[in-house]
């Protein structure tokens, strides 16, 4: 019986396979010291103060000045709040219009357009992708309704602020950076840039410093940072006759107990991105793969590679849909982020026409990278990589 049975289980046992290695994903949120979190939620939790500029919130704004360099920050409930109440405060007029780059996350559209101004949009330059302060002039000199300049960090790589300054000084503009991808880039040693009257962060789960949902502003004015503090809390002010409309944009004592332990992992964090990132870059760059390019990152700037961006060549049979269909044949999600750029969007086709932001959306696609990859993986991705030109030999023989 016992060895009838036996017989049994051995003959039915399924035949060991190696288990099919995961997918990689694209993004994946990383959180730092989730033990210490959850303890000081427990805090925030049961001590009457989960949110209202509690004290996670304010360690979180003297820590993150301290990180970045700023006189000060005003913590918010996300990235986007945190544009909304930038424009708000700066006071630009609901009716006048912004510029912004095309290529850029449609947030950057959204609290421009929800502020009641115009976007103009702006191209960028071929090869950071960041706003072209040479279109810049252009749109200025020829716009004197245009009040607010929007540049944009992508994927870590800062706009050429120096040059941006210089078009939008003496214009009627004010010079806004969104700067949700850049907590830790650093320029000239520098983590704030200071040509911009104001700064943005995001917090969002998929950013370099996760809080799950959240966001920040630097500004150089305190004026600024106090007006903004006033309109994320509903408006209220000290003296409640001088209140007058804001938002709900607070940061809850939740969010700010992950971000600051983000924030005590975040050197560490950035490190390794940083390793992760110029070791598939050198894979692209050495190895001559003629599939894609990658990001310039300029002389000075030292990237927080929020995001592993390639430009795919068409030109050596290597478009977007077939460098991902090679790379998902290795089980490599990969994502076109951002695209379709702004400008394309049903609502505002048949303006300017801008060529290199077409080029740039067209070809755009984000490699994998996060705040930890095991070596498997990224040995994965980059053998994946290697092996581009086979999958499209093997297509085109068989088409
Ligand atoms: C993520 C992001 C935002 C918005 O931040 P949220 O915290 O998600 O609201 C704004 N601009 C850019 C460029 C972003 O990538």
């Amino acid at each position: 019986m016992s060895v009838g049975g036996a017989a049994l289980r051995a003959s039915t046992a399924p035949t060991p396979i190696a288990a099919a290695p995961e997918r990689v994903p694209w993004v994946r949120p990383i959180f730092e010291g989730i033990e210490g979190s959850l303890a000081d939620i427990r805090v925030a939790l049961t001590s009457g103060q989960a949110s209202n500029d509690g004290p996670q919130v304010r360690e979180l704004e003297r820590r993150l000045a301290r990180y970045l360099g700023s006189p000060e920050c005003v913590a918010v409930s996300s990235g986007s709040a945190a544009l909304t109440l930038a424009i708000h405060a700066l006071g630009i007029p609901a009716g006048s219009k912004a510029v912004l780059p095309g290529f850029t996350f449609i947030a950057t559209l959204n609290a421009v357009v929800q502020a009641g101004l115009t976007p103009v949009f702006c191209e960028v330059e071929p090869d950071t992708w960041t706003l072209d302060p040479a279109h810049l002039r252009e749109l200025l000199a020829a716009d004197p309704g245009i009040r607010l300049v929007v540049a944009v960090n992508v994927f870590g790589v800062p706009p050429d602020l120096a040059a941006i300054r210089q078009a939008v000084e003496g214009s009627a503009a004010t010079l806004l950076l969104d700067n949700a991808h850049g907590v830790g880039t650093e320029q000239d040693g520098a983590r704030w840039a200071r040509e911009a009257a104001v700064q943005t962060f995001s917090f969002h789960a998929t950013k370099v410093l996760p809080a799950g949902e959240g966001g920040a502003v630097i500004a150089a004015d305190a004026r600024l940072s106090a007006e903004m503090k006033r309109l994320r809390n509903h408006g209220i002010a000290g003296d409640p006759l001088a209140s007058s409309s804001g938002y709900n944009a607070k940061m809850s004592e939740l969010h700010a107990s992950v971000a600051l332990r983000s924030l005590a992992g975040l050197d560490d964090a950035l490190a390794r991105r940083r390793e992760y990132a110029h070791r598939i870059r050198r894979v692209l760059v050495e190895e001559c793969i003629d599939a894609c390019v990658v990001q310039r990152i300029p002389d000075g700037v030292r990237s927080n590679f929020q995001n592993l961006g390639v430009l795919c060549r068409p030109e050596t049979g290597h478009d977007v849909a077939a460098v991902q269909a090679a790379l998902d044949a290795q089980g490599i999600d990969t994502r076109r982020y951002f695209h379709p750029p702004l400008h394309q969007l049903p609502a505002y086709r048949g303006g300017v026409a801008l060529p290199v932001t077409d080029h740039v959306g067209a070809t755009i696609l984000c490699l994998p990278l996060y705040s930890r990859m095991e070596p498997a993986v990224l040995h994965r991705i980059e053998t994946a990589l290697r092996q581009i030109d086979r999958h499209r030999d093997r297509v085109a023989r068989h088409t």
